[in-house]
Parts: C-alpha cells; sequence; structure tokens
C-alpha cells in the first residue's frame, strides 16, 4: 500500500477557504492525504470543526481557545469548550498555547487560559494541540507538570507542538516530556536553514508533519492560500533534511499522528 500522509494541524473552517472545503478534501485525498486535524480556536471555529468533521471520515476535529483570545475568554465559555472536549469524535484539545510575539492578550490571561485549558485536557483525557511563539521557554513551565500528570493518567503522548519555530534544544526538551514535534511549510523556504535542522534532530517516534491551512504556504505555493494537498511538499523537505524517502518519512509521520490522536486513519484502518 502506498504510503498516506497526515496534515495534524488545519483550520479548514477558516472563511478564506471553507467555500472550498469539498473541493479542498477531494484534492487532499488525490494527495494521498488519508487524516486531517481540524482546529478549533474560537467558540465559533470549535462548534465548525465538530460539524464539518462530522460528515468526513479521515477529518478529526479538535477544539480549543488560540492565546489570542485570552482577554475574551469567560469560565462559561470553558465550560463549553470542555462539553465539547467530551465528545467521542473530538481528538485533542487545541489549539492552547502562549503567544509573546504578536502579543494580542495579556501574558497573565494568556497563562491562565492556557492552564485552564491543560486541566480540561486531563479531565476528559485528551492530548493538547500547543501553540507557541515567542515563548518557546515559558511554555514549557505549564507543560513540565501537566505532561508528568497526563502520563500518570495513561496518556501515552501527552500533546504536540505545532508548527514549532524554536531550536533543536528547545524542541529535544519537549520531546523529553513525550510531545510530538509538528513541523509546517517555513521548512521548505530556501533561508529556514534551522528548520530543516530541527527536523534531521529530532527523533522519528516524536516528528508529525501539517499544513495551518490557510496559512503557511510552502516555498512552491508561495502567495496562496494552504491546504492539505500540500503536506507532500513539506513532508519532502522534512525527508530530504533527514536523509530519508518520502515514504519512509510519510509512514513513520501518519504512525506517530495515529498514536498522538488515538486513532486509525480510513485508508488503514481497514488494512491488517
Ligand atoms: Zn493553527
Amino acid at each position: 500500500m502506498r504510503a498516506v500522509a497526515f496534515d495534524t494541524h488545519s483550520h479548514l473552517q477558516d472563511r478564506k477557504i471553507l467555500d472550498d472545503f469539498q473541493a479542498i478534501l477531494q484534492r487532499a485525498e488525490a494527495a494521498g492525504v488519508a487524516g486531517i486535524a481540524l482546529c478549533g480556536y474560537d467558540a465559533a471555529s470549535n462548534e465548525l470543526a465538530i460539524s464539518l468533521a462530522a460528515a468526513e471520515p479521515g477529518v478529526f476535529p479538535t477544539v480549543g481557545f488560540h492565546p489570542h483570545e485570552a482577554d475574551e475568554v469567560s469560565q462559561a465559555m470553558l465550560a463549553e469548550l470542555e462539553g465539547l472536549a467530551a465528545l467521542a469524535e473530538v481528538v485533542a484539545v487545541g489549539e492552547i498555547g502562549l503567544d509573546f510575539y504578536r502579543g494580542l492578550a495579556e501574558e497573565a490571561n494568556q497563562r491562565r487560559l492556557l492552564d485552564a485549558q491543560l486541566e480540561i485536557a486531563l479531565r476528559v483525557g485528551k492530548p493538547v494541540s500547543v501553540h507557541t511563539r515567542g515563548a518557546e521557554d515559558a511554555v514549557h513551565e505549564h507543560l513540565a507538570p501537566y505532561a508528568e500528570r497526563a502520563r500518570a493518567g495513561g496518556l501515552d503522548v501527552p500533546g504536540v507542538m505545532h508548527c514549532f519555530g524554536g531550536t533543536l534544544e528547545q524542541a529535544l526538551r519537549y520531546v523529553e516530556l513525550g510531545f510530538m514535534v509538528s513541523i509546517a511549510g517555513p521548512i521548505t523556504y530556501p533561508r529556514n536553514a534551522d528548520a530543516r535542522h530541527l527536523a534531521a534532530g529530532l527523533p522519528a517516534r516524536s516528528l508529525v508533519v501539517e499544513t495551518d491551512s490557510p496559512y503557511l504556504p510552502p516555498q512552491a505555493m508561495r502567495g496562496k492560500l494552504n491546504e492539505p494537498a500540500h503536506i507532500l511538499h513539506t513532508a519532502q523537505a522534512v525527508a530530504a533534511a533527514r536523509g530519508e524517502s518520502l515514504e519512509t518519512l510519510l509512514s513513520q509521520t501518519t504512525a506517530n499522528a495515529e498514536r498522538l490522536f488515538r486513532l486509525r486513519v480510513p485508508a488503514r484502518a481497514g488494512a491488517a
């Protein structure tokens, strides 16, 4: 069987591409993308992730509040989030995290929101999908105690660092906690040697790939909206950085995504 890809982070419910949802899924399938995580980031996008994924076998919703929302999220909204996170079809809590780069919300509020959502993840027993920008060390302060409790509670992989832009040394500190590290389109940018160094140095069992659609198109698609079919450009760049074949890289990263989200992609569910 041909190796299939898994896009561990996308926002297909984004208004910029939502009208194209069915065509995007068809192009993804044609490109060999068998699994797509559809990630929420605010109340409306969480609901939409769940409703869009419901009719699509290979599309898996996650729900969470992005750190940009931290000044706006109320206790009632968190209670609602917990209800959604507990649904059987929701595979992770995210995206959650800290963003000191854009700093659209107060740091104290971001940290409080992150902790509240880590508690939700522990209560519903699901992994987290973590955004970190300009906060690669600060996030670790929150994830270290969380990961210890998650793993004590039986969660093999406590979560994934989405579109990780820190150093290899920082990434390996998350790997030590049991996290997967997700590589996105910027690895294909000619000047981004740091991303290729990061991808080359990660253990094979800790590596996954993503598009972050409709953002971060790979080099060959720059200026266009990104979509899951473009994951192959990123996977190819990761494979090249590691000196592996695309087949090997896809088999490994798809198996990792299945372990992370505790599921089987439809293309493999029937295979022995
Ligand atoms: Zn995202």
